[in-house]
């Protein structure tokens, strides 16, 4: 074991939980005593003993991503307590499609443009570019949605057809 590396101070985990560290801790190599709020948040929210028991299934290669992801969605849990980091992914899945179509009218644009089928580009608004215009650049606003699961009909795709 490598007995040098390990120091006389507790792991964060067994520090916030008042115990003694032994040598083979499963807390101890990811929860160093240098990032208290790490163990804390997860501790919070998933239970000490929920995290030791899930680290003692995983594979130890895989550990540290484990604790990586735990610790990120812990997180992202007390920041949010309804959506948690799936909301941030939520967000962020709705950006991507948002952008994408605004990438597809711009190609669309570009390729008018380059044939000659319309006059100088304005930016702002594109000009021949029919239908009700439901999404595209009025959306842009912000990027943040009070609810990310309220889906309206902003995933429709039709739009960009042409
Ligand atoms: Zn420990």
């Amino acid at each position: 074991m490598a007995s040098s590396s390990y120091s006389n101070s507790p792991c964060a985990a067994c520090k916030f939980l008042r115990r003694k560290c032994l040598p083979d801790c499963v807390f101890a190599p990811y929860f160093p005593p240098e990032e208290p709020q790490k163990f804390a948040n997860v501790h919070k929210i998933f239970g000490a003993s929920n995290v030791s028991k899930l680290l003692n299934e995983v594979p130890p290669n895989q550990r540290e991503d484990a604790v990586n992801s735990l610790a990120y969605e812990a997180e992202a849990r007390m920041k949010d307590p309804v959506y948690g980091c799936a909301g941030a992914i939520s967000v962020l899945q709705r950006q991507v499609i948002r952008l994408q179509k605004e990438l597809d009218a711009t190609n669309a644009d570009l390729i008018r443009y380059a044939c000659g089928e319309m006059p100088a580009p304005q930016f702002g608004r594109r000009p021949g570019h029919g239908g009700g215009g439901g999404g595209g650049f009025n959306q842009n606003s912000g990027f943040y949605y009070s609810s990310p699961w309220s889906n309206g009909d902003d995933n429709g795709r039709g739009e960009g057809s042409m």
